[in-house]
């Protein structure tokens, strides 16, 4: 028997026959994530039911030596749960649930394959919100929005999953449970070690469990579509509607080539202003309409917005939000190169010149569209490799999109982590002492290094 076939006969001893599958009976699923990057069966896929299931295969694959995959929900955009051949994927499917609400406490406890709209649907139908949200809200899961530090459509008011963490339950790469279950605010004994683990990627520890801050249900909003006439204007716009009526639910900047664009693909392809303006905002308020007016009144008599519309009905609201959400065309109607990059928020104007200047040089006739949760400092821009050279030419784009955002200060990625598709440009965020104080860390937790090998330091 060689060394995989043993360490394969232990786990199953351990977990069970049905728990550890190989070949064919593994899904298609585990083989890679939402990107479809290097799509790979695995060496073997593990099914744990519970924590001490899952301390146990870290346990005899350490032993081993043998390198662990941790997957989620497969959802991810970085390629950070693509397997090798060579590895064994630990998959969080069958740790599902929620095991507590407490009301006081304002928390909820989950186990971490349980998906986010499950969580959400359970603190909803308690009177709370909890309000990390995103598109792959059905397939993704607690402990991979963790793993990943999400982000999503919630930020400017909520904050990345990191925020919204109280407490965490951690298998280490040797089988040790690292129980930092916490429900309090406030909780100042020594290092913070839950951070370490939320947006690792699963390359420090396998996260089990997590306790959940909730937060109140909000109450209905107000949507407002503003033309700009430059981007200071969309900073001192947002900043004004902070001062005067509170921080907006969605702050949605659209350079006017996106605005276009997302007009074009409607199914009565109408725009609902004058669409020569060089920047459109779409912002979710919760003022009343009367409010969300006077400040509106105040921003135009100080030029910051030259146009607006302020929803009069749901369907009026949900035909706006239709022009930003032209995203989800992107894969059938583009051959689309995506970003996901931060800048601090007085520079993403300025990047979005610098790049769209370098990008037009270089392949004059390219088309890149920007647009972004600029109040997140979060700014993507897709570059359609229809309009390239082909074969397109990726590295050289990504390479002179990243090196800009070095240049202004900014970090390669804003939500969707390193995994296995960034590696290469993390050093245009991170310097070289910090580098390697995350190698130091990542040496320390898993000296073995048998944890998600090849994800973000490569
Ligand atoms: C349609 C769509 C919309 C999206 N929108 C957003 C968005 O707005 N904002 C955003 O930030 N992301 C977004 N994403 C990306 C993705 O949904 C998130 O990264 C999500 O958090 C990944 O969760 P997952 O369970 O699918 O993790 P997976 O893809 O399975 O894994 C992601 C990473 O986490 C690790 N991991 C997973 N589970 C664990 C665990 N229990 N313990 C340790 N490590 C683990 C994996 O090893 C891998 O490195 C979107 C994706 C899609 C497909």
């Amino acid at each position: 028997m060689n060394d995989l076939q043993q360490t394969l006969t232990r786990l199953r001893d351990a977990l069970g026959e049905a728990q550890v599958l190989t070949g064919d009976s593994i899904s298609q699923r585990h083989y890679s994530d939402w990107t479809r990057h290097a799509p790979t069966c695995p060496a073997a896929l593990l099914l744990p039911e519970d924590t001490e299931q899952v301390a146990a295969a870290l346990r005899i694959c350490n032993a081993a030596g043998q390198p662990v995959v941790p997957q989620g929900g497969m959802t991810g955009l970085a390629g950070g749960a693509v397997p090798r051949a060579t590895d064994i994927a630990l998959s969080l499917d069958r740790l599902q649930g929620i095991e507590e609400i407490d009301a006081a406490a304002a928390t909820v406890t989950v186990k971490a394959g349980t998906a986010l709209q499950d969580i959400q649907q359970a603190v909803t139908d308690a009177g709370f919100l909890f309000p990390l949200d995103l598109g792959a809200r059905g397939s993704c899961q607690i402990g991979g929005n963790i793993a990943t530090n999400a982000g999503g459509n919630a930020v400017i008011r909520y904050g990345m999953t990191r925020d919204l963490v109280l407490g965490l339950e951690v298998v280490l790469a040797d089988g040790r449970v690292l129980n930092l279950m916490n429900k309090m605010i406030k909780n100042n004994c020594g290092y913070d070690l839950k951070q370490c683990f939320i947006g690792s990627e699963g390359t420090l520890g396998v996260i089990t469990r997590a306790v959940l801050k909730m937060a109140p249900q909000p109450g209905q909003s107000t949507t407002l579509l503003c033309a700009l006439p430059d981007y200071p204007s969309a900073v001192a716009l947002l900043r004004r509607i902070q001062r005067s009526v509170g921080t907006p639910q969605a702050y949605e900047l659209m350079w006017r080539d996106f605005f276009r664009m997302g007009v074009s693909w409607l199914e009565n392809p109408v725009s609902p202003m004058p669409d020569h303006h060089p920047l459109y905002v779409l912002l979710e308020s919760p003022a009343s309409d009367e409010t969300l007016q006077q400040t509106l009144e105040a921003a135009l008599e100080a030029g910051e917005v030259v146009d607006a519309i302020l929803a009069s009905s749901q369907a009026q609201a949900r035909s706006l939000w239709k022009i930003r959400e032209a995203t989800a065309e992107f894969p059938l109607r583009l051959a689309p190169l995506n970003f996901d990059i931060s800048l601090p928020i007085g520079q993403i104007g300025d990047f979005a010149d610098l790049c769209r200047e370098r990008l037009d040089l270089r392949w004059p006739g390219n088309r890149s569209v920007y647009f972004g949760h600029i109040g997140d400092s979060n700014l993507h821009l897709t570059v359609d490799c229809h309009s390239l050279p082909q074969p397109a030419p990726v590295f050289e784009i990504e390479e002179l999109v990243y090196s800009a955002v070095g240049e202004l200060g900014g970090a390669v990625s804003a939500e969707h982590g390193i995994g296995l598709l960034k590696r290469e440009f993390l050093h245009h965020s991170v310097s070289a002492d910090a580098m390697q104080t995350m190698v130091a860390l990542k040496n320390s937790l898993d000296p073995k290094g048998i944890l998600n090998p090849g994800k973000i330091f490569g």
